[in-house]
């Protein structure tokens, strides 16, 4: 943590997470979090998962914190057995409708999608509503996944994508991502349902913004969604101009695959980390 990881990192513990999500509500920002972790591969584990997430739902709806949860299906078991991550999703789920809250569902690599998006539906058609999933722009399969969803008015959170995928499923050139990301984020804010337009991407902001505007879309139907320690600055900026604004702040001790992603993203990241490194 001290070297440079809690930029991007809200602390190893919940205590230390929930003064930073505080912080965050504060400034007008809401936040979701994520205990991280993902690949649990021991049935018994995902049981203990399961609990930290019900003390995390708890937690916010005491402290009356506007948060939520985001949560990786690894974690609870899906390498596992899909029906494992389905029934721990389902009992969270179900807890967190008891107490206010909405449980985000990410999307993992490319061959966790065709469950993670079955499961996002079955929730639904179970009635379970304040649950919401991601769909990633740099997959060839993403449009046509949208189309299924749509009939469900379903929440989504839009992303570029964070994973290293083969040519074969996902765009190799960042401006084919860029164009499918338009096109998909276009489609969904014209139909119903919620849109999380999650990049720290300038252009794409103001292209969402522009367009909800000539389309009459409310700004109720959209929020942008960036990373905690990622352009706090245009964070801040979109509030103060009436947008809603969440900010993904994760936690936990297994921070290091997450912080790897992060640096992977963006070269002067891994400087930032380097210089704090050295320092500390
Ligand atoms: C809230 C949220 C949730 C996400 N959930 C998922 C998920 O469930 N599944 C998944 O595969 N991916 C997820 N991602 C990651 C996403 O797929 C991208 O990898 C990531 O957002 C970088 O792409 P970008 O859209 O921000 O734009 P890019 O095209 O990568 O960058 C555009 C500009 O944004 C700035 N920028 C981008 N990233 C950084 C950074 N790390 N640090 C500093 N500046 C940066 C730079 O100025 C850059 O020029 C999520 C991202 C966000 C914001």
């Amino acid at each position: 943590m001290q070297l440079g990881a809690a930029r991007f990192v809200a602390g190893e513990t919940l205590d230390e997470c929930v003064v930073v999500l505080r912080r965050l509500n504060e400034q007008g920002l809401h936040a979701n979090t994520t205990l991280l972790g993902e690949g649990v591969l021991e049935p018994g584990e995902t049981e203990s998962v399961v609990g930290a997430y019900r003390t995390i739902v708890d937690r916010i709806a005491d402290e009356q914190l506007r948060a939520n949860v985001a949560l990786k299906l690894t974690h609870l078991g899906l390498e596992i057995d899909e029906e494992l991550a389905y029934e721990n999703l389902r009992t969270l789920a179900e807890h967190a409708a008891t107490r206010g809250g909405f449980i985000r569902i990410d999307m993992e690599q490319s061959q966790f999608v065709d469950a993670t998006l079955r499961i996002y539906r079955r929730l639904r058609e179970a009635g379970i509503d304040a649950v919401g999933t991601v769909l990633q722009s740099y997959l060839y399969r993403t449009p046509a996944d949208l189309e299924a969803l749509l009939p469900l008015e379903p929440n989504l959170r839009l992303v570029k994508g964070a994973y290293l995928e083969a040519p074969s499923v996902a765009y190799p050139k960042k401006s084919d991502v860029d164009a499918a990301y338009v096109r998909l984020l276009e489609r969904m804010l014209l139909e119903g349902g919620h849109t999380a337009v999650a990049t720290h991407d300038s252009a794409l902001v103001q292209h969402t913004i522009r367009f909800a505007a000539d389309h009459g879309i409310d700004r109720d139907r959209f929020e942008f969604q960036m990373l905690y320690g990622v352009r706090p600055q245009l964070q801040l900026d979109l509030v103060r101009r009436g947008y809603k604004v969440l900010v993904a702040t994760p936690y936990g001790p297994e921070w290091y695959p997450y912080l790897m992603r992060r640096l992977g993203e963006r070269p002067a990241n891994l400087l930032f980390f380097l210089k704090n490194t050295i320092r500390g």
